[in-house]
């Protein structure tokens, strides 16, 4: 039996959620625009998506817009505000160099345009602090866009704290929250937010699905040109069973995040110490807390991430170096060097994301696994090789 310890990069469909998008597909295939009964049925199916998906975020319902993936909620999020504050003559977009590349080559393309971009440095443990958003937001900022939690370490940041911060500024706030929806409480009313991002397959859901929650009385310029779907802010014939499919996995992880988060928190502590203690040359990139509980990220001395991602899967364990879009590529991490670590430790990390079907044994097996397959790697290495 394979364990699958790669839930940041996506998770297995849950067996609800299956269900409910093959009835969807079959029944539900009106043209939601459509005001017929056919029409009405799909729009039914989607409006009550969108109260579970509002219920998650602790938003309202008219304040979400269905989209196409995580990707394109943050692309959404930060075109259309850029879009929109252009005229008013604020040009400057604040970010972190922590970002998911949906963030950050989002904002690379908007330099290009003219707007001038800062990313924030993170500390050690992979945390910004809110003196650094303080120091370079000024009144011509138009944008303030930090992650809830990193997709690579699991560090959660003070976005309650930098939205005042960008209130104050009369900045919008938006965070891509991809890595923490369905993991931990989002409330958008009590941090303040502007706009939230959101991808269905991280939270067993399907892929190809996400959401901008987006505040009532934001003014925000369509991404996609086109019909008037989604309430004139999103064109393009809306994914009935794909969006049926993120709603039933909002509303499972409203049943049992606060249980299933819990258990997982134990299962990673586990895990991490296991690893800690019993593997030489091993140690946690990252801050302990706060931190999403799912998620451990481990760098193993004189050893390459790539070829004990490979070991590790040949011994039947899936695992991730880095984040899942950079994998397969010999780029050291983005998020670690960020944080100040040595190249060597940024070129031999992987990250252990856990889920719901993961059980004690799984974690007693990678346990028992890693030690002799560190040490027989690191024979095979030529010492200060390519590093
Ligand atoms: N943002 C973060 C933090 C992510 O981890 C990911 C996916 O890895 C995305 C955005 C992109 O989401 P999607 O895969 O739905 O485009």
């Amino acid at each position: 039996m394979r364990v699958y310890l790669d839930h940041n990069a996506t998770t297995p469909v849950a067996p609800e959620v299956a269900d409910r998008m093959d009835r969807a597909a079959r029944e539900l295939w009106g043209n939601a625009s459509s005001v017929h009964h056919f029409g009405q049925q799909a729009k039914a199916a989607i409006d009550d998506a969108r109260t579970h998906v509002a219920a998650l975020v602790g938003g309202e319902t008219s304040e979400i817009v269905f989209t196409s993936s995580g990707t394109e909620s943050d692309n959404f999020a930060i075109r259309g505000a850029a879009d929109v504050l252009e005229a008013t003559g604020r040009t400057h977009l604040i970010s972190t160099a922590i970002e998911h590349e949906a963030v950050l080559n989002t904002f690379k393309a908007l330099t290009r345009r003219g707007f001038r971009v800062t990313l924030l440095p993170v500390d050690a443990g992979g945390i910004v602090d809110p003196d650094a958003l303080r120091d370079v937001i000024t009144n011509e900022t138009a944008l303030v866009s930090v992650m809830h939690a990193n997709n690579e370490i699991g560090t959660i940041q003070p976005i309650g704290e930098l939205a005042a911060i960008a209130k104050a500024h009369g900045a919008l706030f938006h965070t891509d929250a991809v890595q923490t929806a369905g993991k931990i409480p989002i409330d958008v009313k009590a941090f303040g937010l502007d706009m939230l991002s959101i991808s269905a397959h991280k939270l067993y859901g399907p892929k190809g699905v996400g959401a901008l929650w987006l505040r009532k009385g934001v003014r925000m310029l369509p991404f996609m040109t086109g019909g008037r779907q989604e309430r004139n802010r999103r064109a393009g014939t809306e994914n009935v069973a794909g969006i049926v499919g993120l709603g039933t996995a909002a509303q499972l992880a409203i049943g049992t995040m606060a249980v299933d988060a819990e258990r997982l928190r134990l299962l990673r502590d586990r895990l991490e110490h296991g690893v800690l203690t019993t593997v030489r040359g091993a140690e946690r990139n990252g801050a302990a807390e706060p931190r999403v509980p799912n998620t451990t990220n481990i760098s193993f001395d004189r050893i390459e991430s790539e070829s004990l991602l490979i070991g590790l899967d040949l011994d039947g364990f899936a695992v991730s170096s880095g984040s899942a879009c950079s994998s397969g590529t010999l780029e050291p991490s983005h998020v670690l060097k960020a944080m100040g670590l040595p190249h060597a430790r940024t070129l031999s990390s992987i990250r252990f994301s856990l889920g719901t079907s993961n059980t004690d044994a799984d974690i007693e097996r990678v346990i028992t696994a890693l030690p002799p397959l560190v040490e027989k790697l690191r024979s095979l290495t030529t010492v200060g090789g390519r590093r």
